[in-house]
Formats: C-alpha cells, sequence, structure tokens
C-alpha cells in the first residue's frame, strides 16, 4: 500500500513556503506509471507560486518494490549530513517491517536490497542499479571522481549517479549535492568488472562502501562536497 501525506515546503530561490501533497510510503507494484517519473526526474516537481522556479519536493519516502526485492529510504539531500545516525535507524525500521508486514512475500526477503539514499535522483540510480554490484560500483564513481577532482568542483558537482550502461559503456550523470544534474560521463564497463573482479584489494581500502545501506562515494570524498547554491 502506498500512503500520502501533505507538508509545507519552502521554495529553494525564494522561500515563499507552500502546501503541497507527496507520496510518504511508495509501492512500485502498485505505482508502476509513477516509477518512471522518479527515473526521468519528473516526479513531485511543482512550480513556486511568488518566483516561478521549478522544484522536487524533498522529503523523507519509503521505496519498497517487493517483487523486486529493493527497498529503499529516500533522504532530503540535505540531511545527508546526517547519514551515521540515518542508517542504523533505517535498519530497525526494515527488520522491524519485515517481521510485521506479512505483505513482502518470504523469497523476496531473503534477497531483498536495502539502501538509504539521499534525493529523488540517487533513489533513480538505486532503482536502475538494481542488479549492478553496487560496492564494486561506487568504486569507481571514487576513482572517477579523483580523475577528475579539478574538473568537477570547478562545475560545483558533488556527486555522480549510474544512469544505465549501452555498448559497454557506463553512463553517469554529474550532480550538485542538491540534486541538481549538471552533466554527465562515461566509463567503460571494463572498469567497473576489474574493480568487481578484485574485491578483497578494494574493500580493505574502501571498507565503508562494502558495508551498510548507505553505499556511497561521497563517505570518501569530503573533498567534493560543495554548500548547494540555488540559483
Ligand atoms: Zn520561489
Amino acid at each position: 500500500m502506498s500512503t500520502y501525506d501533505s507538508a509545507w515546503f519552502p521554495c529553494p530561490r525564494c522561500g515563499a513556503a507552500s502546501e503541497h501533497g507527496f507520496v510518504a510510503s511508495f509501492n512500485a507494484d502498485r505505482l508502476v506509471h509513477r516509477v518512471d517519473e522518479i527515473l526521468t526526474g519528473a516526479f513531485e516537481r511543482v512550480r513556486c507560486g511568488s518566483c516561478g522556479v521549478t522544484f522536487q519536493l524533498e522529503h523523507r519516502m519509503l521505496y519498497a518494490h517487493a517483487t523486486a526485492g529493493l527497498w529503499v529510504a529516500m533522504y532530503p539531500c540535505g540531511e545527508r549530513i546526517h547519514a551515521d545516525e540515518i542508517e542504523p535507524s533505517v535498519r530497525a525500521i526494515f527488520e522491524r517491517r519485515l517481521v510485521d508486514v506479512p505483505a513482502f512475500p518470504v523469497p523476496a526477503i531473503r534477497g531483498t536490497v536495502t539502501r538509504v539514499v539521499f534525493g529523488l535522483h540517487a533513489l533513480a540510480e538505486a532503482i536502475r542499479a538494481a542488479g549492478v554490484d553496487a560496492s564494486a560500483l561506487e568504486c569507481l564513481k571514487l576513482e572517477l571522481l579523483r580523475d577528475h577532482e579539478s574538473m568537477l568542483v570547478a562545475a560545483g558537482a558533488g556527486e555522480l549517479c549510474y544512469e544505465g550502461e549501452a555498448a559497454h559503456v557506463l553512463r553517469f550523470g554529474l550532480y550538485r549535492l542538491d540534486g541538481i544534474r549538471l552533466g554527465e560521463m562515461t566509463a567503460g564497463r571494463g572498469r567497473l568488472d576489474e574493480i568487481a573482479a578484485d574485491h578483497a584489494r578494494w574493500r580493505d581500502e574502501y571498507p565503508d562502501l562494502f558495508i551498510g545501506l548507505y553505499v556511497s562515494a561521497l563517505r570518501y570524498c569530503d573533498v567534493l562536497a560543495p554548500q548547494p547554491q540555488y540559483g
């Protein structure tokens, strides 16, 4: 079952608050037609009545796709600094749900991937990357971020998000930490396969990318964390 709520949201540009309904709990088996909105970034975009800018409603949302074995707790981009506290609380919620909510079919529970993400763009990535080795993917992002650090900092980018694969080329979106997409970057599939084949070495170097629910290269990338700037 999906659940809905409403709240007042401040415009990120002019600060004017307006009330909007939003999805608090997203059941992807039922809201199939709205999954595409998440993937394209069209989900819950509203226009400020004062200054006219369009923006994404930023709120917490549980995304559950039981038949695909994916369960994601999405938080607003601005709450990333609290990731260390959020992670254990989400784990507790998830474990309680497995006990309390028989709606999760047992076979799906066993293989369920659980994630904590910050921002709709990161939820879209979690949906697209189902079936991809998430830890290896973050290690690859870390390499790309470091390879192109000066360019990314100059552009204001703070995050890479996997957006798909075609002809053995992986495509990543460049995002500011407030979720604004700036451009894209590609990498050969072979680089990901090399990392995946050498998990032990990468795990030794970047253990936080192999444990927990918040699997993100940003755990090792403080230098690439500019403050959001709205323009
Ligand atoms: Zn405004």
